[in-house]
């Protein structure tokens, strides 16, 4: 008999590579054993523009209302895309746009096996990382500044008060200057995206700012988290026997190095662009990132970290068999089964989702593998078998 479910997933199907992988995990993985309830929305291009992007909109309402969603890959076009799929128009990123409908934080967390060893030998847990994804640098007003000019810090306090602060004078030569802002209802948002992950994925938070040289701006970061953890979060987090951790950014670094992983780490919107790309490349391979959005109020958006894999996808169109790796695409299912499994009290929904992860996972340390990961791929007396796509995924079905 199948697993039944209460209430529907959002399916938001996607683009190229991961769409012919995302119908081969529903029919492989999913439907056999799954009474699978969705509401689908066709993200892919060219159903997005034939909508003007309202599919994108409703999709994400959809997840407002219903709490949990998988979403695949889809394309952010640019213009060759354009030209590729004849637009109507450079539609926004989907992901951008679900973000700021949900008001959410991406959660990045890599999926590990025995047999890929990270670049740091001491990880031994997943890091997962949280990146505050509004203001600072990525909303800044530059500007240079001739020989003899001066800067200011002027405010204007909207009802005819202001203040002025010199920056800098810049008799002596020429120079840079540099505006960023943030608000505290994103810094707010942002931290209870945060807390929430931490309680679902049973993680400790680490966080990490420059608060004693940047005296107002990071440390009204560090006083808000504060604030919400206390009145919000702390009883819980006890409870769980959870920590939440501020320290200063380089001590986080350094004790982030030396650990053995199993945290969140919450960046700054700049230390997480940067940190993330260093924490995915030394857990190994992309096709092994898994994502997700949290909203403040607790919605969940599970996907994979990669995009639609586009050169395998020419070669799939050219009848080659291809060896894309669908380990984070069945990761956004299984999240978001788990999460629904929880949410509606349907226990037997999340024992399924954890047996497919543990059937993946012993796929991969039994020696049978796509291609991206054959050359990471050590462990004594296992033999390795670099599989296409498909028949890597019905090898899971076997062991499944
Ligand atoms: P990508 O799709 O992530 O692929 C980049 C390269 O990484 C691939 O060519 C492949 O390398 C390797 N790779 C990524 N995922 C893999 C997997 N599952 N298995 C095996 N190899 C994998 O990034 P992109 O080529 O920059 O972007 C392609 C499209 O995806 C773009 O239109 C972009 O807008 C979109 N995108 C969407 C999302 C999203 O929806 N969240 C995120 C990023 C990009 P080799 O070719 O060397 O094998
Ligand atoms: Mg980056």
């Amino acid at each position: 008999m199948k697993i039944a479910m209460k209430t529907p997933l959002v399916e938001m199907d996607g683009d190229e590579m991961t769409r012919v992988i995302w119908g081969w995990i529903k029919e492989i993985l999913i439907k056999p054993y799954v009474e699978l309830k969705t509401e689908y929305y066709d993200l892919g291009l060219p159903e997005r523009d034939r909508t003007d992007d309202e599919v994108t909109v409703r999709s994400a309402e959809a997840t407002k209302r219903l709490g949990v969603a998988v979403k695949c890959a889809t394309i952010t076009p640019n213009a060759q895309r354009v030209e590729e799929y004849s637009l109507k128009k450079m539609w926004k990123s989907p992901n951008g746009t679900i973000r700021r409908i949900l008001d959410g934080t991406v959660f990045r967390s890599p999926i590990l096996v025995k047999g890929i060893t990270p670049y740091v030998p001491g990880w031994k847990k997943p890091i997962a990382i949280a990146r505050h994804a509004y203001g600072d640098i990525y909303n800044a007003v530059e500007s240079r500044v001739p020989a003899g000019g001066k800067a200011y810090l002027v405010i204007d306090d909207g009802k005819g008060g202001e203040t002025r602060e010199l920056i800098h004078d810049f008799s002596k030569g020429e120079g840079i200057v540099q505006g960023v802002h943030n608000v505290d209802s994103s810094i707010a948002a942002f931290a209870r995206s945060c807390f929430n992950y931490a309680l679902s994925e049973n993680l400790d938070v680490w966080f990490g700012a420059k608060d004693t040289i940047s005296k107002i701006y990071d440390h009204r970061f560090k006083d808000i988290f504060f604030e919400i953890y206390q009145k919000e979060y702390a009883e819980r987090f006890e409870k769980s026997g959870l920590q939440y951790m501020y320290t200063l950014i380089d001590d986080v670094v350094a004790r982030v190095m030396r650990s053995e992983g199993g945290m969140l780490w919450v960046c700054k919107n700049y230390d997480g662009d940067v940190m993330s790309d260093m924490v995915a490349t030394a857990y190994g391979s992309l096709g092994m990132m898994s994502s997700a959005l949290v909203s403040p109020d607790g919605k969940y958006e599970y996907e994979a970290a990669h995009g639609t894999v586009t050169r395998h996808y020419y070669r799939h169109l050219n009848g080659e068999e291809t060896s894309t790796n669908p380990v984070a695409t069945i990761w956004a299912w299984t999240g978001a089964l788990k999460k629904r499994g929880e949410l509606d009290d349907t226990p037997e929904l999340c024992e399924f989702a954890k047996r497919l992860e543990g059937a993946t996972i012993s796929t991969i340390q039994s020696g049978y593998m796509t291609g991206d990961l054959a050359p990471l791929f050590k462990l004594d007396g296992v033999e390795i078998h670099r599989l296409n796509t498909r028949d890597f995924l019905n090898k899971i079905a076997e062991k499944l």
